[in-house]
């Protein structure tokens, strides 16, 4: 895993339990709103060794009982598998924060067992993806995704950050649509000043 920083508690990122944030390196996505720029070059070097992360998370057990795995996009590291057991062993429960372009790899962490939380972002109606998401997507994949996630036995929700410059309200219903019935969904707010396309900053 290359890993690009880490919040060492948090209260709001996984729902019931304090958890500290691992935030892995590179996403495939270029999302205009993303608030995560840094983390997005794929290749870029890592600023924690494993070894510092699990260094600490061995002193915390106790006190923090969730490890969130966040990005970057955190499913384009084929390691991920390892990772997350690696938390589990040490008693963590383990969420993992995904753009679901990765079906393939979802399909492993809930065959595995490896995940006990999902969270991931439907970014726009499937006609809009590209757009919202800076570079062509395989729409075919967030499907096969939502349907893994929402079929797969483990609490997930399904999210969406508006910006009400790039979504209308037509698309929000669309969008809504592509959420399983059973499945808890949330809109969370967009900051602007944090957006990594400049046109965005100071927007809405
Ligand atoms: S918001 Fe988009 S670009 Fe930013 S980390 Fe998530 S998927 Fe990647």
């Amino acid at each position: 895993m290359i890993i690009g920083g880490l919040q060492r508690c948090s209260f709001s990122d996984y729902p019931g339990r304090t958890a500290a944030v691992v935030f892995t390196q590179g996403c495939n996505f270029r999302c205009p709103f993303c608030h995560n720029g840094p983390l997005l070059a794929v290749t870029g070097a890592a600023r924690y060794e494993e070894r510092e992360i699990f260094d600490f998370l061995k002193l915390r057990r106790g006190r923090l009982s969730g490890v969130v795995v966040s990005g970057g996009e955190p499913t384009e590291h084929k390691d991920l598998p390892q990772f997350s057991a690696r938390l589990k062993a040490l008693g963590f429960k383990v969420k993992l924060d995904t753009n679901g372009s990765r079906p393939e790899m979802i399909k492993l962490l809930l065959k595995e067992g490896l995940v006990d939380y999902f969270a991931m972002d439907i970014k726009a109606p499937l006609n809009k993806y590209d757009t919202l998401c800076g570079v062509r997507v395989d729409t075919e994949a967030i499907r096969q995704s939502i349907a893994l996630i929402a079929a797969g036995g483990v609490a997930h929700h399904f999210r969406t950050t508006y910006v009400k410059s790039l979504l209308t309200e037509s698309d929000l219903l669309k969008l809504g649509a592509l959420v399983p019935s059973e499945s808890k969904y949330i809109t969370q707010p967009f900051v602007a000043e944090n957006a990594w396309q400049a046109e965005l900053r100071g927007g809405r």
